[in-house]
């Protein structure tokens, strides 16, 4: 059973191809700069006798119809598809689902109206998730499609943690609250903990560190969100590559008032120009390390700034759920610096969370531990798979429908 997972950015196509039978990963790629002169398609398969292959080519791709196209023929060129009637379902992910949608949902007309609805919520990301939509929808239309939303998850939020301290009809006039984000990353890692701490999900209290890009941090009591650090929109909480995470929110309108900058201006600087680039003038984490091991002081200064803040949460949420069995880093900076990893724990012994220098530094793949023997808490390392949770959630959907 033959799933395509599609996630669609504003000039950027990222897909999978998984068969679901047997969790296996057929294909996978990213679709880059569609627009430009250089658009570039990485494809990464599995050929005829199981080995590895990838290419990448560049073409320009005038926009997103066109790409998906490209992924399609790329798809079935490479054999993870012997014909596009070979593609079962197809799972989108659509970053806001509001308050309307706590699960998965099957996609016909009526949910696009409903996506629609939701953009004034998610002007940066849910267009390019719509767009996505309609594209498969026309080139599939006898393929069942379900979209699969990043605030799911975090449904589950209680009130007192969801609510600003705004006037109250901002609330049910503007749906202004939080959401929370990277919610698909956040129940899986927190499923992958249970299953290898060989306990039910319903019995753990988990600290949950997505840490990419993008960065946010969940508190997961009993198998549910009980908080998070994302808000109404993915800027708010940890520091992130170009995003700025929590600040006051006056320094917006001190600045529009010194600067002249507007509202438009101010909210690109603090999505885009903000965060580690910010700081230290690059965003990626691997950058950001090899300048401040060269002594650089900005990139040090990001990188306590950024461990700092992951700190504070920790003690946050370990305060919300009370008792912590296990923290665990995921995404491409927590299950890859162990530098990070180190100096995000430290100094957190008096809250049972000690990491083993030795255990931390052993990189490789799959799920490992590290905490130390004075550690009451477990830290784990544990790969996210947003996308096979999307195919799985994609699935248990077409069966409950059908
Ligand atoms: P996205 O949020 O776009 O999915 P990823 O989860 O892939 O991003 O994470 C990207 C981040 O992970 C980048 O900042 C990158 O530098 C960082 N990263 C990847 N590998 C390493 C590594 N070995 N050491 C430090 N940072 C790393």
């Amino acid at each position: 059973m033959k799933i395509l997972v599609i996630n669609s950015g504003s000039s950027s196509i990222k897909y999978k191809v998984f068969d679901v039978r047997d969790s296996l990963t057929l294909a996978s790629g990213k679709l880059e700069k569609i627009g430009e002169s250089t658009s570039r398609l990485t494809c990464r398969w599995q050929n005829s006798v199981g080995g590895r292959e990838e290419t990448q080519q560049k073409r320009h791709v005038r926009d997103h119809r066109e790409g998906f196209a490209w992924i399609v023929t790329s798809i079935v060129e490479q054999g993870a598809v012997s014909d596009e009637s070979e593609i079962f379902a197809i799972g989108h992910r659509v970053v806001h689902g509001g308050e309307i949608f706590r699960d998965p949902a099957l996609i016909d007309g009526k949910l696009i109206e409903t996506l629609r609805s939701l953009v004034p919520l998610a002007p940066l990301h849910n267009p390019a998730n719509l767009v996505a939509i309609e594209i498969a929808l026309e080139r599939f239309p006898n393929v069942p499609q379900v979209a699969v939303f990043d605030t799911a998850f975090h449904q589950s939020l209680p009130p007192y943690a969801y609510h600003y301290a705004l006037p109250y009809e901002f609330y049910p006039d503007y749906h202004v609250r939080r959401y929370g984000f990277h919610g698909t990353s956040h129940h899986y890692v927190a499923q992958q903990a249970a299953r290898y701490l060989q306990r039910p999900i319903e019995s753990l209290h988990l600290i949950t560190l997505h840490l990419g890009n993008g960065a946010s941090v969940t508190a997961v009591k009993e198998g549910k969100s009980i908080d998070t650090s994302m808000g109404m929109t993915p800027l708010e909480g940890l520091i992130m590559g170009t995003r700025c995470g929590d600040i006051d929110p006056a320094v917006i309108f001190y600045l529009n008032r010194r600067t002249g900058k507007s509202s438009e201006e101010l909210e690109d600087i603090l999505n885009e120009q903000s965060g580690l680039k910010g700081v230290c003038g690059v965003n990626d984490m691997r950058e950001v390390e090899k300048l401040a091991n060269s002594g650089n002081r900005r990139a040090q200064l990001a990188i306590n700034m950024f461990c700092y803040r992951i700190r504070k949460y920790i003690g946050a949420y370990t305060a919300v759920i009370g008792r912590v069995d296990a923290v665990v880093f995921t995404g491409g900076i927590g299950e890859n610096s162990s530098f990070i990893r180190k100096e995000s724990c430290h100094g957190l012994s008096h809250l049972g969370i000690v990491i083993d220098g030795r255990k931390n530094r052993r990189s490789r793949g799959g799920i490992f531990e590290i905490q130390g023997d004075r550690g009451a808490v477990k830290v784990l390392v544990i790969p996210t798979n947003e996308e096979i949770e999307i195919a799985r959630q994609t699935v248990y959907i077409l069966q409950r429908n059908s």
